[in-house]
């Protein structure tokens, strides 16, 4: 059984990261937010809690969030183990966790901020189709327009420097206190996320000694 938690800042590659782990080692990839916007779509009775929540403005609370996690790990779906995704936020969430789970690692993805603004201001969007493109490594054929529909690429509105300089510092200032807590219990794998994908992937193996990525195994 191998229980683990993945960390990094947006841009980081993590939910990639997530994937590649889970694939070939069989465990379950839990992403939080997909859980709460599942809810949120289907009109279940947390839904409708979620969405008045941030009607209001408002982060969805500890409880409720506690309360997702433990609900989605009741289900024991993870004869292998699991990799938790956007879990836990906050060092009340991270208290909860440890005394509720015996986790294995906490892969931390390691990226400047430098580079995540370099990454995420790179980002693109198709306004008439939605496709998601990256002038760093998934250019469209011709510039500005959208391979698939020809629509007009456009940049995502909250991927404004100023938006993003505040995420940045939110997300510093909730995640670590989260990566000091789990240091202190020597939890921490520190991956630079930097280099390509598969690199990164061998690393966090590597760290954690688990056997190789196969590329292609499971395509
Ligand atoms: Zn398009």
């Amino acid at each position: 059984m191998r229980k683990y938690v993945i960390m990094g800042v947006q841009g980081s590659g993590k939910g990639t990261q997530a994937a590649l782990l889970a694939s070939d080692l069989e465990l379950v990839q839990i992403i939080v937010g997909d859980i709460f916007r599942w809810h949120v779509q289907q009109h279940t009775k947390l839904g409708a809690q979620v969405r008045r929540t941030m009607a209001a403005g408002q982060l969805v609370g500890d409880d409720l969030v506690e309360s997702v996690v433990r609900d989605r790990l009741q289900q024991h779906d993870w004869n292998y183990g699991f990799v938790i995704d956007g879990f836990p936020r906050n060092r009340r969430q991270a208290e909860f966790f440890l005394e509720s789970y015996d986790i294995d690692g906490v892969i931390h993805l390691d990226l400047p901020d430098s580079e995540v603004r370099r990454r995420v201001l790179a980002r693109r969007l198709c306004a008439n189709c939605g496709m998601d493109y990256n002038l760093i490594d998934d250019r469209p054929t011709h510039e500005g327009r959208c391979d698939v529909c020809g629509g007009e690429l456009v940049i995502r509105e909250d991927d404004t420097e100023e938006a993003l300089a505040t995420r940045l510092r939110e997300y510093h200032e909730k995640t670590n206190p989260v990566l000091d807590l789990f240091r202190r219990k020597e939890y921490v794998v520190n991956v630079d996320a930097r280099p390509d994908k598969i690199t990164v992937q061998q690393m966090i193996r590597h760290r954690l000694s688990l056997p190789e990525y196969m590329e292609g195994k499971n395509d």
